[in-house]
């Protein structure tokens, strides 16, 4: 049984398949041409169904795959919640990672906030003939106005995870598999993968 991930995304890839050691897994587009998805859901887990039908509907019927997808994000409650679901788009469509962060930091400043509470969400969905599942995970910490460490992705480098001292940039990315969003929502979607497998082989 193949896990194919919904995403393009190349921090969730690699996080995704260190976490998936013992899987076969393969990014949407080796197995078909890549296409865009509009996230309209009203929130994470809403998205990450999106993207996980959208790509299971393209695989042949019969494949023996199953599609999982993550739909992230950061969440400062000081902004309302902000970026939220709109975290890949918070500087505008097709903004980078670093143009996103940047935008962060200056709603930052403009208030005069030097750090404020906030925390990721990872809702991961999973496709299978058979069922839809979601799950998710949460880490929380502080987001600060001066990005430091070039480790992880996206916020990473303005986010301190709660009972530590450094941004997720300068921790190791051991760490990060021990305490992030994605990983406590994985730890919850593995138990479902297995189960899958089961039925297949
Ligand atoms: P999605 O690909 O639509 O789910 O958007 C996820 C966005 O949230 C990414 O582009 C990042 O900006 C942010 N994000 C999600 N997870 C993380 C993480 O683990 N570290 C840093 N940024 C993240």
């Amino acid at each position: 049984m193949k896990i194919i991930l919904a995403t393009s995304n190349n921090g969730k890839v690699k996080e995704i398949a260190e976490l998936f050691k013992d899987e076969e897994v393969l990014p949407y587009g080796e197995v078909v041409k890549p296409f865009h998805i509009e996230e309209s859901g009203e929130d994470f887990a809403a998205n990450a169904l999106i993207k996980a039908r959208a790509v299971f509907e393209k695989l042949p019927k019969g494949s023996g795959s199953i599609v999982l997808s993550d739909d992230s994000g950061i969440s400062v409650p000081l902004l309302g919640g902000e970026p939220g679901i709109y975290s890949a788009r918070y500087a505008g469509k097709g903004a980078s990672d670093r143009e996103n962060l940047n935008k962060l930091v200056e709603e930052l400043k403009r208030r005069g906030v030097k750090q404020t509470p906030a925390f990721y969400t990872a809702a991961i969905a999973i496709v299978s003939p058979e069922a839809e599942y979601v799950v998710h995970g949460w880490m929380h910490g502080m987001v600060v106005d001066k990005p430091r460490g070039d480790g992880g992705f996206g916020y990473d480098p303005i986010f301190i995870p709660e009972d530590y001292d450094k941004t997720l940039g300068e921790l190791s990315p051991e760490i990060k598999r021990e305490i992030s969003h994605r990983a406590k929502a994985l730890s919850l979607a593995m138990p479902i993968v297995k189960m899958l497998r089961s039925i297949y082989e």
